[in-house]
């Protein structure tokens, strides 16, 4: 049965790190004076292995968890991630399955991932110029590498693809009209992201924040938008489509509108760890259950107890005095 939490919210996302290890420095998730080359990556024997993932997936599902999304770090960083996507496929009561990436494998992958049975992929991607995307990724990375993978995952039928871009003030919020107008018309489906104060390394200010109300009013001006109903209950993106019916955008307001009123969301780490929200300080080690011999019925009952417990709304709390608490980051937990 789908446990619900103390808020009455059920069980209904699972979104899974596959490695805390990415090739991006992104300077709001990793930044490089913190994950430098002497920064201690989990070791592999500490990662859950693909048939440890899969069971808790599958438990999950028998408890009411309907999509999975996979992330990191960078998830196409952990070799032979199709063969997990396979794996997930085969999990009855998916219904959903699909992929949070930087892009910059994705042009290499996309193929592999489809025919393993992903159903879609996100792609980040902050910036259409190459010096500010290089800033904010600290990588070095081209933009044109990322927009080849879109398109790779676009023609192996990764679809809708949806693009997250991040907006930090001062930085890429004057491109925001820009980077609409570009994936307007093609299907794709951009996903405007505030600025969140999730780790504690990223130096986060409430001024570096861009309101998603500005950043809707800002592309209105160019072509003019409508509210589109939620597309299922849990829904984290408010969504806007052009009235020209060029397609759709969303925004991801959980600094000036949170929504954790609806949030169905469970986070499993790579190594194991099961958080009930995305700005926890504290998880719940699933690893030890699943190597200690723990049966089905116990890690049902382990997944349910933590669900039950869960009180979490910590974008509806969030005040001066939250935001410099230790929080677990984003690269470790999964966005
Ligand atoms: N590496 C993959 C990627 O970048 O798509 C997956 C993991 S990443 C942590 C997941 C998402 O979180 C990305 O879209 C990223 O832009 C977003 N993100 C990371 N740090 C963030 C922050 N401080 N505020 C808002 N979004 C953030
Ligand atoms: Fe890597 Fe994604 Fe974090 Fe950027 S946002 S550093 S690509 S995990
Ligand atoms: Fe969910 Fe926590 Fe984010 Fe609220 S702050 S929407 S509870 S992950």
């Amino acid at each position: 049965m789908t446990p619900t939490d103390t808020l009455g919210r059920p069980l209904r996302d699972l979104r899974i790190s596959v490695t805390d290890r990415c090739n991006f420095r992104c300077r709001y998730c990793m930044p490089r004076e913190v994950f430098g080359k002497d920064y201690e990556f989990l070791a592999r024997d500490l990662l859950l292995t693909f048939e440890e993932i899969e069971r808790v997936a599958r438990v999950s599902a028998r408890l009411g968890v309907r999509k999975i999304r996979l992330t990191g770090g960078e998830p196409l960083l952990r070799k032979g991630v199709e063969d997990l996507v396979a794996m997930l496929a085969g999990v009855p009561g998916i219904d959903d399955l699909t992929m949070t990436t930087n892009g910059s494998l994705l042009a290499r992958k996309a193929e592999a991932l489809a025919g393993a049975g992903l159903h879609r992929v996100t792609v980040s991607l902050d910036s259409l110029d190459d010096a500010t995307f290089a800033a904010m990724n600290d990588a070095g990375v081209a933009v044109g590498a990322i927009l080849e993978g879109i398109d790779a995952a676009a023609g192996a039928g990764l679809t809708p693809v949806k693009v997250n871009v991040v907006v930090k003030r001062g930085v890429n919020d004057a491109e925001v009209p820009a980077i609409a107008r570009h994936f307007r018309g093609t299907g794709h489906i951009v996903r405007f992201i505030e600025y969140m104060d999730v780790g504690h390394t990223n130096g986060w200010r409430l001024d570096d924040v861009v309101p998603a109300a500005e950043i809707v009013a800002a592309i209105a001006a160019e072509a003019p938008l409508q509210p589109v109903a939620a597309g299922y209950p849990g829904e984290v993106a408010r969504r806007w489509r052009y009235e020209d019916g060029s397609g759709e955008i969303g925004v991801i307001s959980s600094v000036t509108a949170p929504f954790c009123g609806s949030c169905t969301r469970a986070r499993l780490s790579a190594e194991g760890m099961l958080y009930t929200c995305l700005f926890a300080t504290g998880g719940h080690d699933l690893r030890a259950l699943l190597r200690d011999g723990a049966d089905d019925e116990a890690l049902a009952g382990a997944l349910t107890t933590v669900w039950e417990q869960r009180g979490d709304r910590y974008s509806e709390l969030r005040s001066s005095r939250t935001v410099g608490l230790p929080k677990i980051e984003m690269s470790y937990i999964g966005g």
